[in-house]
C-alpha cells in the first residue's frame, strides 16, 4: 500500500509541475515585450531555442514586474533588465538606470570633497545657482575664474581667495560652491572648519593622531581653511598647526582658500596676540605673509543670511 501511495504523490508533484509550467509558459508567451522581442528576432531564432530559453525568459518576466513596481525583492535594483539574444541563446541583461547612473556621479562628486567639522548643507552648495547680489558679484567672479584657471592648468600655482565679510554673508557657502564645481571637474578640495580644528587638534596635543592629521590637511590638493580668526589662538596652534600648514603649501605649490569676519589686517593684530595675552607681533607677520602669498583677498558685503530678509 505504501508503494502505491508514494507513486500516486510522485504522479500528483509531476501533474503539478506540468500544470504549473503551463502557467509559466502562459505568463511569458502573454508578456508583449518578450512578444515583440521575439518577433523582432524571428529570423535568428527557432521555436527549439526560445523553448531553451525558457527559464531567462521567465526570469526577465519576472524581473520586469519587480522593476516596473519597484520591489525590493529585486535581483538588481537600479539596474532594468533587458532581453538580449547572445547567438542561439536568449538572455536577461540588467542595463544600469539613469537614476543609478546619476547617483553614482553624485557620490563620486561627494566623495571628492573632504570636510573636517563642516555644516552638512553646502554639500549642496552650486557656483551656477549661486545668488550674486551686488556686494557679493566680485566674491563670485574671483570664484569662478579660479575654478576655470585651475581647471584649465591644474598644475600650475594658483592664488586661492581669502574671503572677507561679516557674519552670514555667505563665505562659507561659496567656499563649498567652489569645492563642488572643483570635484565635478574631478578634484579633491578638504574643507576645514578652523576654530573646531584647532580646538580638537589641542585636545589630541600628545597621541599619535596630531601628526597624521596634520599631514592630511597641509597635503590636501585643494584647501579652504574657514573661518580664521573666529577665535583667539594659542602659540602653539598659530605657529605650530597654521604655521606649518601654510608653510608646506607655499613650498609645494598648492591652493589655498581662507575664510574670516577679517580683513588680513586686521587678522594679523588679531593673530599678534595669543590666548595667553603674549603680543608676538612678529609671529603674525610670519603668517601674514604666509597668507597673502597663498590667497588675494576679496571683500564680501550684503545682509546676514541666517536672518529672514
Ligand atoms: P558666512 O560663512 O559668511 O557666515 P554662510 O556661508 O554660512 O555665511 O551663509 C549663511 C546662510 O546663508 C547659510 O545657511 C547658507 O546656506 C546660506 N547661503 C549663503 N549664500 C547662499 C546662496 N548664494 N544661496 C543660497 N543660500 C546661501
Ligand atoms: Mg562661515
Amino acid at each position: 500500500m505504501e508503494d502505491v501511495g508514494k507513486n500516486l504523490d510522485q504522479l500528483m508533484n509531476k501533474k503539478n509541475y506540468r500544470m504549473r509550467y503551463e502557467e509559466m509558459k502562459q505568463e511569458i508567451l502573454q508578456n508583449e515585450e518578450v512578444n515583440q522581442f521575439l518577433v523582432e528576432h524571428q529570423s535568428a531564432i527557432t521555436q527549439q531555442d526560445i523553448e531553451k530559453s525558457f527559464a531567462k525568459l521567465y526570469e526577465f518576466v519576472q524581473e520586469k514586474r519587480k522593476f516596473i513596481q519597484n520591489d525590493p525583492a529585486m535581483i538588481a535594483p537600479g539596474y532594468e533588465p533587458t532581453l538580449t539574444l547572445n547567438y542561439h541563446f536568449i538572455d536577461v541583461t540588467y542595463v544600469p538606470t539613469k537614476a543609478l547612473l546619476e547617483k553614482e556621479h553624485r557620490q563620486e562628486v561627494a566623495s571628492r570633497i573632504q570636510t573636517i567639522s563642516m555644516p552638512k548643507d553646502i554639500q549642496n552648495a552650486s557656483l551656477k545657482e549661486y545668488e550674486r547680489t551686488s556686494g557679493r558679484g566680485d566674491a563670485w567672479i574671483s570664484a569662478f575664474e579660479f575654478v576655470d584657471a585651475y581647471t584649465a592648468a591644474p598644475k600650475d600655482f594658483h592664488k586661492g581667495i581669502y574671503f572677507v565679510g561679516s557674519f552670514g554673508v555667505g563665505k562659507t557657502y561659496l567656499l563649498g560652491a567652489i569645492a563642488r564645481d572643483l570635484a565635478e571637474a574631478g578634484y579633491m578640495t578638504t574643507l576645514l572648519h578652523f576654530p573646531t580644528f584647532a580646538v580638537e587638534m589641542k585636545q589630541a596635543i600628545g597621541k599619535e593622531t596630531v601628526g597624521p592629521e596634520l599631514t592630511r590637511v597641509k597635503q590636501a590638493p585643494i584647501l579652504m581653511i574657514d573661518d580664521i580668526g573666529a577665535d583667539s589662538l594659542s602659540s602653539w596652534i598659530r605657529d605650530e598647526v597654521l604655521g606649518v600648514i601654510l608653510q608646506y603649501r607655499m613650498q609645494e605649490h598648492l591652493p589655498t582658500f581662507f575664510s574670516s569676519n577679517f580683513s588680513m589686517d586686521e587678522l594679523e593684530e588679531h593673530l599678534s596676540v595669543t590666548q595667553r595675552g603674549e603680543i608676538e607681533p612678529l609671529k603674525a607677520k610670519r603668517i601674514m605673509e604666509r597668507i597673502r602669498y597663498l590667497s588675494q583677498e576679496v571683500s564680501m558685503s550684503g545682509r546676514n543670511r541666517r536672518e529672514r530678509p
